[in-house]
């Protein structure tokens, strides 16, 4: 079976499971390089890797990108090259609040089955692809909330912790590389316990429940609605949304601080952390990561320590 490779929490994976090709969601490692020739300059260390990751082997049958930012735009042109797997480029709206909005993330789901039928030869049926979102549903609800998101989903990470004694905190920021799931092994041995993982590779990518009725009557529908009206991200206008979620999840959660996890190229989280502080009367730590090749734990455990022990 073909595989297909995305990184976005709008790619949904009940769609290619449908069409007969199988998901497979990438948590990149870091890289400094892409390819010799490629210059990367000034590119987010996440999109840099997860194009790394296409161009090892083995090679996916074909990448789905998304336009959730310029970086990630900018890796699907690094990967439209002949002799690199097929990128799709899917669409996201940046505005939530609008029927046109919705009806553009439909058009683009739609565009995207076209594209995995063909390469499959499966055009899915209603019932095909009813039954992919309930498998999903089904698995979803069985599995921690942490360890559902497309990144953590396939690491089989937990959040850890420890007991009572350390300070909870919410991780809050962009998509997690695979070095940087330490950050709870981290927090955890510097006496702190993140209770809400509020980065893209969390709790914060899930879509929502299915409606049963609304999934008999038309499959298509329910599965946009899931994913378009649930999912809060960074890159979504006005930004409300994804405050508004966070703060839903911290009133009954007993967060003392915030963690910003975000890389040093990344507008889109740098602005946000203005934003997180100005919503929120919690203390936060930014935890850039900048252009070397994976996390620096040094600084970041000096970092993490320095912040938990002013909480204590
Ligand atoms: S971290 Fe920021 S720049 Fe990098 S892919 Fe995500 S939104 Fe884009």
């Amino acid at each position: 079976m073909r595989r297909i490779a995305y990184c976005c929490p709008f790619v949904p994976p009940e769609l290619i499971s449908a069409c007969r090709l199988q998901p497979r969601p990438i948590i990149p490692r870091a890289s400094s390089r892409v390819g010799g020739a490629v210059s990367v300059a000034g590119m987010c260390p996440y999109a840099r890797a997860f194009v790394a990751e296409m161009l090892n082997e083995p090679r996916p049958g074909a990448v789905i990108l998304t336009t959730r930012c310029d970086q990630m735009r900018r890796a699907a042109d690094l990967l439209s090259q002949p002799q690199h797997p097929s990128v799709f480029l899917l669409n996201l709206p940046k505005t939530w609040q609008t029927r046109s909005a919705r009806e553009l993330y439909h058009s683009e789901l739609a565009r995207l089955v076209r594209f995995l039928a063909e390469l499959s030869g499966h055009m899915p049926s209603d019932q095909d692809l009813a039954q992919s979102t309930r498998q999903y549903a089904h698995r979803r609800r069985f599995q921690n909330d942490s360890t559902c998101a497309p990144a953590a989903r396939s690491s089989g990470t937990k959040v850890k912790g420890g007991g009572n004694s350390h300070v909870p905190l919410a991780l809050v920021g962009g998509p997690l590389l695979r070095e940087h799931l330490a950050v709870f092994d981290l927090v955890s041995a510097c006496g702190g316990r993140i209770i809400l993982n509020a980065t893209e590779s969390g709790e914060r990518s899930l879509p929502g429940q299915i409606d049963e009725s609304q999934l008999a009557c038309s499959p298509f529908n329910e599965l946009t609605r899931i994913y378009f009206e649930f999912i809060p991200d960074v890159f979504q206008r006005p930004g409300t949304r994804l405050l508004n979620w966070i703060e839903d999840r911290l009133r009954d959660r007993p967060v003392r601080g915030l963690i910003v996890h975000r890389y040093v190229w990344c507008d889109l989280w740098h602005a946000q952390v203005a934003r997180l502080r100005d919503r929120f009367d919690l203390p936060l730590l930014d935890l850039d990561h900048g252009d070397q090749d994976g996390p620096n734990t040094i600084r970041l455990s000096t970092r993490v320590q320095a912040f938990l022990e002013a909480l204590r």
